[in-house]
């Protein structure tokens, strides 16, 4: 977690704005006295102060929200549905205000920004469809006289806590399936780039969402520990890392909450023999340095099978110098500053122990990174590397990819089969019959044939396997809706003097 700031925070170039809470319908100052740095990665300097919350902050913005939902909770779904419309309208109009914020507290280029609020909108779309979704069954005459019927019900107040590489989108797949389920909604985003969920909490209110329904709670662990032990708080959606993860797991469901906590990955990306060459070093060059290798589906491990690994290596080398680096403002950068300099500096160590421990340095990212304050590091690639070394064994999340060379297919999906990590996969290859075997074996959530980052369409829902995910819930499509709601199957008889009896036995069907 970044170092905390007393507050109210002075900063260096003294134009560091105060980002405070989002509760019952309106921006909250904080009274914890806490705050958190917020920094424009591009510059190194401080450009805000995030309000840290406490328990007591906690506890009246969850009592706050149950309140909200008395309400909340009758509203109709032709009326929840025609209000997610307008939240789809609104956010499509300012995508380019969210992606600015993105750019500035988190780094990423303005296109990738642009891409994430796009792919968020697409979450969006899908609760618009809350109406369909939510539908339960029904069985006429299941017993003589007897309709047995399906609903599902919203839960109450729920929480999500989310990482700092998707201030936007990450937040849209929890509280968009969650508001439209008919929940209220507690959101914990990153202490780092903060600012994207004051700006949705805006356009919420914009679009007619009613007050308390969403709220924004800023903070670290002491705020994250006070939703995981409210008794007011019904489950918990978490992405971050995987140590965070599983330790909100057990939180959370010590506490009696439903949780979802997806974690970090190491996602491998198997080249055959056959594959097209050029092609897959394009995808390695992209899905392993787009937005600063800082995604969760970024792919961080290379597998070069037989004797595609030196024509592979040396097409992805060619691409690397064109990759320009730089703010994530202007318009001809393609890959902006890691999101602080102790993770800056925490990637580059990793260029470092992979040399030492017998790594070749075929691009050094160390080397290439633009002067300045700015948190910067170039791209980097290693060849050569082994399951022992630390630049394969950890998430590393920043621009190094890692190459390692495997004399079979076997050896290629025992590799990530092995791996602690589940998240994404991706086999190139021209065998159909191959990559059907691949989809069948390998241990997962999310699968690409020759696709480097198979993030899935919105209508489906996406989550890793292994210690890439903890709880059985993914996140939004399908599975968001049964996640956010709760369960109840009705029995009905309606008075018929008729057929009405004592009757002490157990109840069979007619
Ligand atoms: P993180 O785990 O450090 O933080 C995530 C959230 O947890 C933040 O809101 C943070 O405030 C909170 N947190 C941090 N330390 C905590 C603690 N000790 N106790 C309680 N709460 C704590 O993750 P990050 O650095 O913000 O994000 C990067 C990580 O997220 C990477 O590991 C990445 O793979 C993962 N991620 C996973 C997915 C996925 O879908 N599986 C998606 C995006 C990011």
């Amino acid at each position: 977690m970044t170092e905390l700031a007393e507050a109210p925070a002075e900063g260096r170039d003294g134009a560091v704005t105060r980002i405070p809470h989002w509760i019952g319908g309106k921006r909250v100052d904080g009274t914890s006295g806490r705050s958190g740095p917020v920094y424009n990665p591009a510059t190194g300097t401080q450009s805000g102060a995030v309000d840290l919350a406490s328990v007591e902050e906690i506890d009246a913005a969850v009592r706050n929200a149950a309140e909200a939902w008395e309400t909340w909770r009758t509203v109709s779904l032709a009326k929840r549905a025609e209000l997610f419309f307008r939240i789809r309208e609104l956010f499509h109009a300012h995508r380019e205000d969210l992606a600015k914020l993105l750019t500035a507290e988190h780094g990423k280029v303005l296109s990738d920004a642009m891409g994430e609020v796009a792919r968020g909108l697409e979450v969006i779309e899908y609760a618009c469809g809350i109406p369909t979704l939510i539908k339960g069954e029904f069985s006429e005459q299941a017993s003589t006289g007897i309709d047995v019927y399906s609903i599902r019900q919203p839960l109450g107040v729920v929480a999500g806590i989310t990482p700092f590489n998707f201030p936007a989108m990450v937040p849209m797949w929890m509280w968009a399936p969650a508001v439209a389920c008919g929940n209220c909604f507690l959101l914990k985003p990153s202490e780092k780039d903060p600012s994207a969920s004051l700006l949705t909490a805006e356009l919420l209110k914009e679009a007619g969402l009613p007050d308390g329904v969403f709220n924004v709670v800023h903070g670290d662990k002491v705020a994250v520990d006070a939703l995981l032990e409210h008794p007011g708080v019904a489950a918990v959606s978490f992405v971050g890392s995987t140590p965070i993860a599983r330790y909100i797991y057990e939180t959370g469901t010590k506490h009696g909450k439903r949780v979802q906590a997806l974690g970090g990955a190491k996602n491998h990306m198997i080249v055959l023999p056959d594959a097209d060459v050029e092609m897959a070093a394009d995808a390695a060059v992209s899905a392993g340095y787009g937005s600063a290798g800082e995604r969760c589906m970024a792919v961080s491990v290379l597998v070069a099978v037989g004797d595609v690994a030196d024509p592979l290596v040396e097409a992805i080398k060619q691409r690397l110098p064109k990759v320009k680096v730089g703010d994530g403002m202007q318009p001809d950068s393609e890959m902006g500053p890691l999101v602080t300099r102790e993770h800056r500096d925490k990637v580059a160590s990793y260029i470092a122990s992979g040399s030492d421990q017998g790594a070749k340095i075929v691009a050094d990212g160390r080397e290439t990174a633009p002067d300045g304050d700015g948190f910067f590091l170039g791209v980097s690639l290693l060849d050569n590397v082994t399951t022992e070394m630390d630049a394969y064994r950890d998430e590393i999340f920043g621009p190094v990819l890692s190459v390692v060379r495997a004399a079979s297919y076997d050896e290629a999906i025992g590799l990530v089969n092995d791996n602690p990590y589940g998240n994404g996969v991706a086999l190139f290859t021209r065998d159909g019959g191959v990559a059907r075997q691949f989809q069948f074996d390998v241990a997962a959530g999310m699968v690409g044939i020759n696709v480097p980052i198979p993030v899935p369409v919105a209508y489906y829902s996406f989550g890793g396997w292994k210690a890439s995910l903890f709880g059985d819930s993914h996140a939004y499509g399908p599975e968001s809706i049964h996640f956010y709601t709760r369960g109840k199957v009705v029995t009905s008889r309606w008075p018929d003097p008729a057929t009405s009896k004592v009757d002490l036995g157990f109840p069979q069907t007619r």
